[in-house]
């Protein structure tokens, strides 16, 4: 079989740029694994899929070059992806804080299924991919799926769409590394992302009798100062933190680095404290925290009495231990349950305009495959659309 371009993997990123690549009349093969398109978007979002985040701007990623996604979001916007759901006629719901919202998941992704097909991309699904390789100008791919019974494609230009590791329970695999490493590429340290925080040994048990505790929260992690403030919901659980403040943490932890909580972000702790003399510290404490919460904290640090019989010192200490606590996590848990790989192909071998590889002419990677990882609240959808978008304008 011979096309122009071809594709391998019809997630987020290969659909958009199936599109892209249809809409210039090239004849466009995509491959994928699995037996449909973009499973992934299918379960994101809790199956309603946060398709972007109005406010997606650079510093909302984490890649060893951070100007890399510049290029590709500005010419990809959020806003041209909520007029191809308005088009659509796909219900969006603003969820707050730039975050846009489908209904359902599946929708959307068979919306972008069809705009590929109707731009006459030709899909090829349960097409387990060999691997790929120079030949001439061009490529060979390996393949095997009954609808290509020689088993090899050839093509001018290769994308490579075919993402990261997190939820291989969806078809995520290593295929975008193989065939990186295989043309001499360079991979960065992988990683899970958006992932829970797993406590060490001796804070597990802490943890786990606080599971199910969720509060609004501001972790700041001291040693990392490339890590914004995060701010946001956070969960315990029986294995350490979790919620959207935990996941998001993952993406700047690194090993033997303490995050320091705040689990009251917005609250005039001491002003509380002060206008309740008479009250037991784990009562006045139990007013602005969950109780559990605020008597496991008094139990850990040796807390008892009323608040009028605390020492000035024993107050800043507490204040301390509920605006800065410090946390030690012991690792983040494993690709079933991260939403992203933190690291990937090496962004400076390739063009922030065209996701072309400079020393490989014709061979394009886009969206998670890349050292590219977004925050929670619609980013790694948008980046996936966006690079895309880019490597299908010129693929
Ligand atoms: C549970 C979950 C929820 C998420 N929710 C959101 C969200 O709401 N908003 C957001 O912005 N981001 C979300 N993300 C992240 C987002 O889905 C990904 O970052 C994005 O889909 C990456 O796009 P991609 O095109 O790079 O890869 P993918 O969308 O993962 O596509 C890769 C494709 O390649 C195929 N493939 C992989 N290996 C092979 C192989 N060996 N052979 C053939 N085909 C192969 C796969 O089947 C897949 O179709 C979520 C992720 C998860 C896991």
């Amino acid at each position: 079989m011979r096309v122009d371009t071809t594709i391998l993997g019809a997630g987020a990123s290969g659909v958009m740029a199936a599109i892209q690549c249809g809409l210039r009349g090239r004849s466009v093969l995509v491959l994928d694994h699995a037996d449909r398109c973009g499973r992934k978007i299918r379960v994101s979002g809790g199956g309603k899929c946060n398709f972007t985040n109005a406010y997606a701007s650079a510093a909302d990623y984490v890649c060893g070059n951070p100007h890399f996604v510049k290029s590709a979001l500005a010419r990809f916007t959020p806003q041209d992806f909520t007029a191809f759901m308005r088009r659509r006629r796909l219900t969006i719901v603003d969820m707050g804080k730039g975050m846009l919202f489908g209904d359902n998941a599946n929708r959307v992704a068979d919306a972008l299924n069809e705009e590929a097909v109707g731009t006459g991309a030709r899909f090829v699904f349960n097409a387990a991919v060999r691997g790929a390789r120079r030949e001439g100008d061009g490529f060979v791919v390996n393949v095997s799926a009954s609808e290509i019974p020689d088993g090899k494609v050839l093509c001018s230009s290769l994308v490579v769409a075919t993402g990261g590791l997190a939820w291989p329970q969806v078809g995520a695999s290593g295929l975008s590394y193989e065939i990186a490493r295989g043309f001499g590429l360079r991979v960065t340290e992988l990683r899970p992302g958006l992932a829970p925080l797993l406590a060490s040994v001796e804070s597990r048990e802490w943890c786990a009798a606080l599971s199910g505790i969720s509060l609004p929260c501001r972790i700041v992690l001291p040693q990392t100062p490339e890590a914004p403030l995060i701010e946001g919901d956070l969960l315990f659980t029986h294995k350490g933190l979790s919620g959207p403040a935990a996941l998001d943490a993952s993406l700047y932890w690194r090993e033997g680095r303490p995050l320091q909580i705040d689990f009251l972000p917005d609250s005039d702790l001491m002003g509380v404290l002060t206008s309740t003399p008479r009250l037991e510290l784990k009562n006045a404490l139990s007013r602005l925290l969950p109780k559990r919460l605020a008597l496991a904290l008094c139990a850990l640090e040796g807390w008892s009495g009323q608040v009028a019989g605390l020492s000035k010192k024993r107050l800043l200490a507490v204040e301390s231990a509920v605006r800065a606590f410090p946390f030690a996590a012991a690792s983040v848990d494993d690709y079933a349950k991260a939403e992203v790989t933190l690291g990937g192909v090496d962004t400076a071998q390739f063009s922030s305009k065209t996701m072309e590889c400079s020393t490989i002419p014709g061979l394009y990677f886009t969206g998670e495959a890349l050292d590219v990882a977004g925050r929670l609240g619609g980013y790694n959808l948008q980046w996936a659309w966006a690079s895309g978008v880019a490597a299908g304008s010129f693929a």
